[in-house]
């Protein structure tokens, strides 16, 4: 899997994909991770990549064309299928299931918007489909997209070892996961339930079950009903 990754700010992709498991996966190349600096796209002899938007209003809007062309330095290296995402407050929200569909794919190109976001006709011009995490607004496309490369990652095969599996994790079987406890047995006066410690796995299994449905009635009604 090959995300190439349209950014005003490569330095926060390679400083937040540079640990643990993400890092691990791309030492063994099984993922592999290519910010595209759109500022180098600029013709502008400033380097400049934004412009005041048409109509008044406050906050620049990203240009056009250093987009489009760092796109198309790209293109070439692309899959058939390769979607190109637009990471925005606008787009579908982003879940489970979602990232399940695109740990699919051979590669993806997402483009991550800045300032008051990018000027509608790069969008139309080259973007397949725009994704958001939320119904909140931050103020740059690169952490929603480090959340989709993370969310996606761990689901291709050889990035989770047996240990990290994400078999049971929450929404894998459209429910939240049972509660979890490590050592000691004992801390501040609450007891890891006896369950856990009793050694047998028949009666672990179903308790974590249970866990998992009420946990989901509780927290999340809504996935049950969808289940
Ligand atoms: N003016 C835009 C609007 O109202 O829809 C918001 C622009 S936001 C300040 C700047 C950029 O951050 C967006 O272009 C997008 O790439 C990214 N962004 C902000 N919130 C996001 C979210 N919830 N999901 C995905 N991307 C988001």
């Amino acid at each position: 899997m090959k995300f190439y990754i349209m950014t005003l700010f490569p330095e926060m992709i390679e400083a937040g994909m540079n640990h643990s498991i993400i890092k691990r996966a791309c030492d063994e190349g099984i993922i592999e991770i290519e910010a595209i600096n759109i500022r180098d796209f600029s013709k502008d002899k400033h380097k400049r990549v934004d412009d005041y938007p048409y109509g008044g209003g406050v906050g620049m809007v990203m240009q056009a064309q250093p987009i489009y062309d760092a796109y198309m330095s790209i293109k070439e290296r692309l899959s058939k299928d390769c979607p190109v995402i637009y990471m925005s407050p606008q787009g579908k929200t982003f879940d489970q299931q979602k990232a399940e569909e695109l740990s699919h794919l051979d590669d993806m190109v997402i483009l991550c918007g800045h300032y008051e976001g990018v000027d509608e006709r790069i969008i139309e011009e080259i973007v397949t489909e725009e994704i958001s995490i939320g119904d909140f607004v931050l103020t740059g496309g690169e952490l929603p997209a480090m959340a989709i490369m993370d969310a996606v990652s761990r689901l291709i095969p050889g990035v989770l070892n047996k240990e990290e599996s994400h078999m049971e994790e929450s929404f894998s079987d459209a429910l939240l996961e049972y509660p979890q406890y490590t050592r000691p047995p004992e801390f501040m006066g609450r007891r890891v339930p006896d369950i856990l410690l009793s050694g047998h796995h028949g009666n672990i299994e179903k308790w974590r079950r249970e866990q998992s449905l009420e946990r989901t009635a509780a927290r999340r009604p809504e996935l049950l009903k969808k289940r």
